[in-house]
């Protein structure tokens, strides 16, 4: 029997192919299938658990999350120590500054007022960290306003600064009668026993005795406000307002040489001394209102001018232009 020789013909068609094409096919299932389970095994890690090891994502969440902590817990940490410093800066302006200036303090809830609604720190809710992200939030946004409310009281006090030259000016400062020996301070403010009606009763002046025709000089700048004429009280009286708040009176002069609306520097002499209305002598009755509240002229005379000092800052009635 001869071998007989069997030749493969290449057949993409025929029976010979196609087992061929389903080994092949059989080997493309087992790749896949040993790649799905591969992938598999990858998504369980990745997203879950297997056998409660905690996956890498979540491992890796789970560190950035901590440190995210940290960064919030050292960023609450300064902001304590930035409103530690910035209260120290309130209670100096408070104390301080504004007293200094004559502005009143800055109330608690004027500082701490207006930062927002609540609603705004809503978008935290549903984080795992709402309240301590919320807390931090509102902390900065309280920091952040009253930084901003003590900003606009220094631009308040600047404001006032600027001014201050312009209004040592107008407080009456100035003794309206040349300090020496001829004259004397015989009632001071306060109450006392009336010289005339003999009752205490409140003085709400200084009185300053001296020779009838002495000048008598505004104690700074200012406009005049009203002359009076009295047969009874204060007599002759000019009333010069300096604003910032303050007016003075002049009383019982023997003449004035000013008229109402006049304006007036300090030392320009307004009149002479004299006994008009009820006085039992020539002096001057001389009162310092500030905010329509007669106050002690005694702590506002500067005391410490000689008297050829003091005739260098006055103007006589003859030398005072119109
Ligand atoms: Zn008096």
């Amino acid at each position: 029997m001869s071998a007989e020789k069997i030749t493969y013909i290449h057949n993409p068609e025929g029976d010979n192919a196609v087992g061929r094409q389903s080994e092949w096919a059989g080997r493309d299932v087992l790749i896949s299938l040993a790649v799905g389970v591969v992938i598999f095994g990858l998504y369980l890690l990745l997203n879950g658990s297997v056998f409660s090891v905690p996956s890498i994502r979540q491992a890796v969440l789970k560190r950035q999350n901590a440190r995210l902590m940290e960064k919030i817990e050292y960023i609450g940490q300064r902001t304590a120590i930035q409103s530690e410093r910035l209260e120290e800066l309130e209670m100096r302006d408070n104390k301080v500054y504004r007293p200094i200036f004559g502005m009143d303090e800055l109330p608690p809830e004027v500082r701490s007022a207006g930062y927002g609604s609540e609603s705004r720190y809503d978008v935290f809710q549903g984080f795992p960290n709402a309240r301590l992200l919320t807390e931090s939030a509102r902390n900065q946004d309280v920091m952040e306003m009253r930084a901003y409310l003590q900003s606009l009281s220094y631009d308040d006090i600047e404001k006032v600064a600027m001014k201050i030259e312009d209004m040592t000016r107008f407080i009456p400062s100035l003794i309206p009668v040349c300090p020496g020996r001829e004259i004397t301070f015989t009632s001071p403010f306060g109450y006392r026993i009336h010289p005339i009606m003999g009752n205490v009763i409140f003085h709400s002046g200084t009185d300053i005795a001296g020779p009838r025709g002495t000048p008598v000089y505004a104690a700074a700048d200012g406009v005049v406000s009203d002359v009076k004429s009295n047969y009874h009280g204060y007599g002759n009286v000019v009333d010069i307002d300096h604003g910032f708040g303050y007016a003075t009176r002049y009383g019982h002069l023997n003449s004035a040489n000013v008229e109402p609306g006049q304006k007036i520097h300090r030392g320009d002499q307004i009149g002479t001394i004299g006994s008009t209305g009820r006085a039992t002598g020539p002096h001057l009755h001389y009162e310092v209102l500030y905010n329509t509240l007669q106050v002690n002229p005694w702590n506002y005379f500067d005391k410490t001018i000689s008297p050829k000092e003091y005739m260098t800052l006055v103007t006589p009635a003859d030398k005072l232009k119109d």
